[in-house]
This record gives structure tokens, C-alpha cells and sequence, in this order.
């Protein structure tokens, strides 16, 4: 076979996604990969039906239709308490996904530097390496995810171009404070780099924790790149709609690699996401009250099994400790990957192994996601109770 890149030798398929077909292989319970199993709002569905009679049907401009960016410019100016350009200042992306790597395009030439916190989102390293950029991990600490943060201002000065922040974080469930966010903003502006923000779990933010947004604090629009998406916003994942907002300079660059990587995002589904944008403050507390509820009925459940785990602070992952499992006979010198693999088959309820999001050698967490309806969560619960007879 003819030589096919090194760049695609160095990193493997999305293990997230690969549980999902695990789990679909041995019919578990599906609290790997999170997206909701539940439908999104009737105002969006009802306008994909009067879309798919009226259109549109082809193209949208590039960056995003202008009463889609019109939407998400009201929304994340009233976010951030500064107007936001819908014709400069946003690109609509297919997910975020596509905003993630089209972002890290935009910043990164070959070897620059790029700091990401470690547990993160898996997608970030193979977007490091796709944009040829190394990234130097800062590692949020286990169990509450605390970071240091002479590390990150010793990634600036190694000449870091940018540093990545999920916040809400996936997979800890961390929420940044407002006093974190303007430490790490302040030395990005010293060292004059980028902020690049993943804030899809803005809205699933659990009290007494608050949601700040990095372009929001002073001084921080023209070094923030946000990326976002309305996946989990609007429990449509399958959509496939995120969106870059960011200064105009960089949004301008932006929209060309945008361009070459997909054209757009699909016509149709941005008209009808469009009304989404049109619901008030009321849908989004809604939102956050029905994901808060999920979060600690599983907790409760998680509880009355026994089985260890976080609290998150924000998103709908939880992580479990297994390490109990690992000091088994039956499970001695088992990888997290195989344990989930096991878990998947004989106890049928699917997760995602915490070594696919560490960059250190940690072992003993796996993560599941809370976007189901209580009574899948009772039977994941039922099941996993069968892992305390075990001991
Ligand atoms: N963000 C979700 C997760 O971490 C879904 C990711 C995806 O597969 N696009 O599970």
C-alpha cells in the first residue's frame, strides 16, 4: 500500500466514540459517549419540519447564516456585557469540533506551543497535532482538579502561543473561578498569547457555581477565542452547529480555514437552530435545573452503591474511582480501558476509561455522563450495584 502520513500514526480513533460502538456491540447501557437521550426543544424540531417545506435547502454563506449569527451575537453579547459583531466578529462551524481545530488552525504555526490542562477533552491533542502544534500539559489535579499556576506562566514563558480552557472542563466537571480565569487571562496579555475557550457545558453550571466567561473580563475579548456549540445547549448533538467568536482580526483568518475545511454548516438545520436563539432566560434555568437533578439523582445512586466518585461542579460527566477494582486479584495489572471493555459486557453499562483523558499515567477513574432520563439511570445504577458483590 502506497505510504499514508506520520501525522496519522500518532494519535489513535476517539476512544469516546469508540465506546459507544463497544456498548452498542454488547447492548449496554450508553453512559460513555454524553449526548442526551431525550428531544430537543419543540420549537426547534417544529421549525426543522416547516425548514424541510420551505427550505433552505442549499448553501448557506460560509461563515454562517446571518440570522443565525444575528442570534448568537444578541446571546453572547448579553453573556459578556459587550455587543458582538455578527458580521466580524463570529463563524459558525459544523460543531465544535470543527471550531476547536479550526481555531488551533488559525493560531498555530508548525512547533508552536499550546497549553492544555490535563485531564481534557480528547479531541485537543488530536487537534494539537493536526495543526502541527506541542502541546505542554498543565495537570489539573485529582481529586479537585486544582492546577498551579507557576506552571502556566512557565508554559508562557516558554513562548506558549495559547492556552486551552474547557470551562465547564471536560471530564472533571470543573468550573473555573472567576479568580483562576483572571490569573491566567493576565498572563496571557502579559505574554501576549491567546486564550482559546471550550464553553459548550456554559449552561450546565451547578450552584453555588458560576459560569464566567474568559472574553468577559476586562481586557480579555481581543486575547479570547471562544469556541462553542448548540449541542448541548439544545440537545442537538447530531447537528452538528458550534461557532468561533473572537476579535475581528483573528475571526477574518478564521473564516478562510473555515471555508476550506466544510463550506459551512448545514443550511437547513442552522434555520431551524435559529429559533432556539429566540427562547428566553427561562429555558436556559430550566435547562440547568434538569441536568442539576440528573447530577444528583445519579450521585444519590452512586452513593447508595458505594461507589466512589466527584462531584462535578459543571458539564454532566461524573468520574468514578475504580481503583478498588483495580487492587483485585481478578483485575490485577488490568488497564481502565479493559476494565471499561468488562464493564461493558458483563455489566452492560458502557463508559469512557480516564486514561483517554489524562496525559499522566493515571489509571484509576472512568467517566460516565448524566444526559438520560431517570429511569436509564435507575437501570445503570441496578447494574452497576453488581460490581460491590464482587468484593
Ligand atoms: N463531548 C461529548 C463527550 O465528551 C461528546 C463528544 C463527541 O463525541 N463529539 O462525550
Amino acid at each position: 500500500m502506497p505510504q499514508i502520513s506520520n501525522r496519522v500514526q500518532t494519535f489513535t480513533d476517539s476512544v469516546i466514540r469508540r465506546m459507544t460502538r463497544i456498548s452498542n456491540q454488547y447492548g449496554a447501557i450508553n453512559l460513555s459517549q454524553g449526548f442526551p437521550d431525550f428531544d430537543p426543544p419543540k420549537e426547534l424540531t417544529e421549525a426543522l419540519v416547516r425548514v424541510a417545506a420551505n427550505g433552505p435547502h442549499q448553501y448557506s454563506i460560509t461563515f454562517g447564516a446571518a440570522n443565525l449569527r444575528e442570534a448568537l451575537a444578541r446571546k453572547q453579547g448579553r453573556a459578556i456585557g459587550r455587543p458582538v459583531d455578527p458580521d466580524t466578529e463570529i463563524v459558525v462551524t459544523c460543531g465544535s469540533t470543527e471550531a476547536m481545530m479550526c481555531a488551533m488552525m488559525t493560531v498555530c504555526n508548525p512547533g508552536d506551543k499550546v497549553m492544555v490542562f490535563s485531564p481534557f477533552y480528547e479531541n485537543y491533542g488530536a487537534d494539537a497535532i493536526l495543526s502541527g502544534a506541542e502541546p505542554i500539559y498543565i495537570p489539573l489535579v485529582p481529586p479537585e482538579y486544582d492546577f498551579d499556576i507557576r506552571l502556566v506562566e512557565d508554559g508562557f514563558r516558554q513562548g506558549a502561543k495559547a492556552i486551552i480552557v474547557c470551562n465547564p472542563s471536560n471530564p472533571s466537571g470543573k468550573v473555573f473561578t472567576y479568580e483562576e480565569l483572571e490569573v491566567i487571562g493576565r498572563l496571557a496579555v502579559r505574554y501576549d498569547a491567546y486564550v482559546v475557550t471550550d464553553e459548550v457545558y456554559e449552561h450546565l453550571v451547578y450552584a453555588p457555581y458560576k459560569h464566567t466567561y474568559m472574553s468577559a473580563l476586562p481586557g480579555m475579548f481581543d486575547h479570547t477565542i471562544t469556541c462553542n456549540s448548540l449541542s448541548k445547549t439544545f440537545s442537538i448533538t447530531g447537528w452538528r452547529l458550534g461557532y468561533i467568536i473572537g476579535p475581528a482580526e483573528f475571526i477574518e483568518a478564521a473564516k478562510k480555514v473555515h471555508d476550506f475545511l466544510t463550506v459551512g454548516a448545514a443550511a437547513p438545520l442552522q434555520e431551524a437552530a435559529t429559533a432556539g436563539l429566540q427562547l428566553g432566560g427561562e429555558y436556559y434555568e430550566g435547562l440547568n435545573k434538569l441536568y442539576q437533578g440528573k447530577r444528583d439523582y445519579l450521585l444519590a445512586g452512586l452513593d447508595q452503591i458505594g461507589l466512589k466518585h466527584n462531584v462535578p461542579q459543571g458539564t454532566y460527566f461524573v468520574m468514578i474511582d475504580i481503583q478498588e477494582f483495580l487492587d483485585m486479584d481478578r483485575f490485577a495489572g488490568w488497564t481502565d480501558l479493559q476494565f471499561c471493555e468488562w464493564l461493558a459486557r458483563e455489566i452492560g453499562v458502557a463508559a469512557v476509561p480516564g486514561s483517554s483523558f489524562f496525559r499522566e499515567p493515571v489509571n484509576r477513574y472512568i467517566r460516565l455522563h448524566f444526559a438520560r432520563s431517570e429511569a436509564v439511570l435507575d437501570a445503570a445504577i441496578d447494574r452497576l450495584a453488581k460490581l460491590k458483590d464482587l468484593a
